[in-house]
């Protein structure tokens, strides 16, 4: 494996064995005996790990904005009032989906790149009224921004709005206490801390998104992402029986499952405290090096992905030379700084050395590029941090 390279960008990330061995089996029928138990284990960790006990949650066959789009075409109806915080790309995109739907969208921003929107500024919005729906993305992974959830969903309680939490680049990873919080829909994809390649869409919706669902006045405006097709499916499997309305990805379930296991015997408590101490030890050594992050604060950053600026003189071939080193990691996303910064993915089953080893060619990257610093100066302050626990 000398010529391995290490994947540390915001999803895919790199998967477990027992994972990728679940991937690469003989494909079962769908309505065998074993899949069925599979498929019912999964959906009852997908609550479990979505911490929503009452919750109903749904495995689908496709990425992330499919989990997006499928809530927002089930819970929203034309001329429906729609606030979108906006911290990114990715939480731009849900304004799209939720309008796509005939929602009245008010797009709240942050007050500059890098920063949110303040829970004095989104209850100022609530209080105009009528508001059915509040969308978030707990991390935008565009920005690297994370969001107060809890004071959010606090606030959506308050004003009886019902708040859809993108947890794409959050759940399995970040603090998310959907029934705690009072998060009302939570979702996410497989192929971020949730640990399984890119192919499923999660999402759980807790007792009160349900109802909103079962009270529509009018039909579901997709085919294929409707909830009436797949709660039968998603009902029959958790009952231990089979059910159909499109095929279900088996190898991803298979794998998912295994991936839930993993991720449930870690421990949801002990598997946020390890993403933080690893976005500690990593942003230490990014300090140390010289380099600012988009985040605007300290508190607003993130434990799953981490963008710094390119230094003075450096761009986006640094991407190249970083991985020349062995890491891969990736390029901005939000259109206004695309070509200024880079992101770092540290998420799943991200380890000490994972975190030593890209702080490592981050820095053989930033000289090769000519930048001047305290070389090594980065891989002691991370070290430094993982030592101190
Ligand atoms: N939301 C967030 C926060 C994301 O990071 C992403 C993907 N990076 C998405 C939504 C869309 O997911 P997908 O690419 O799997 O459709």
């Amino acid at each position: 494996m000398k010529n391995r390279q290490l994947l540390m960008i915001p999803g895919p990330i790199e998967f477990e064995p027992a994972v990728m061995r679940a991937m690469g089996m003989p494909t079962t029928s769908h309505v065998s005996p074993e899949f069925i138990e599979v498929f019912g284990q999964a959906l009852e960790r997908t609550r479990e790990m979505f911490l929503c006990p009452e919750g109903q949650p749904y495995i689908l066959p496709g990425s992330g904005t499919l989990a997006m789009d499928s809530v927002a075409a089930n819970l929203v109806e034309p001329g429906d009032r729609a606030l979108a915080i906006d911290t990114g790309f990715f939480s731009h995109r849900y304004s799209e989906i939720l309008k796509h739907y005939g929602g009245e969208v008010t797009n709240l921003s942050a007050p500059a790149i890098g920063d949110a929107p303040s829970l004095e500024a989104v209850e100022k919005e609530l209080r105009t009224g009528g508001y059915k729906v509040m969308t978030a993305a707990h991390v935008d992974t565009s920005s690297g921004v994370c969001l107060d959830v809890k004071g959010l969903a606090a606030l959506a309680q308050q004003h009886d709005v019902l708040f859809i939490v993108d947890g794409v680049c959050s759940l399995a990873a970040e603090e998310l206490r959907m029934d705690e919080w009072g998060v009302d829909v939570a979702l996410t994809a497989s192929q971020k801390a949730v640990g399984t390649p890119p192919g499923l869409a999660l999402i759980v919706a807790a007792p009160k998104a349900m109802q909103v669902f079962r009270q529509r006045k009018t039909p579901v405006h997709s085919y294929y992402a409707d909830w009436n097709n797949w709660l039968p499916v998603m009902e029959a499997y958790e009952a231990r029986t089979p059910g159909y309305f499109a095929t279900p990805a088996v190898n991803l379930v298979w794998a998912l499952n295994e991936s839930l296991k993993i991720i449930l015997s870690e421990g949801l408590y002990a598997r946020w405290e390890r993403h933080r101490r690893m976005s500690r030890a990593l942003r230490a050594g990014i300090e140390a090096i010289g380099l600012k992050v988009v985040p605007a604060r300290p508190e607003l950053q993130a434990v799953t992905v981490t963008p710094p600026y390119y230094p003075e003189g450096v761009g986006p071939s640094l991407l190249d030379l970083v991985k020349e080193a062995g890491v891969i990691v990736a390029g901005g996303k939000l259109p206004e700084i695309k070509t200024k910064y880079f992101r770092i993915g540290h998420m799943g089953s991200v380890s000490e050395t994972d975190v030593l080893g890209t702080i490592g060619a981050v820095e053989i990257g930033l000289t090769r590029a000519g930048y001047r610093y305290d070389v090594g100066a980065g891989v002691k302050a991370s070290t430094k941090a993982l030592a101190a626990g």
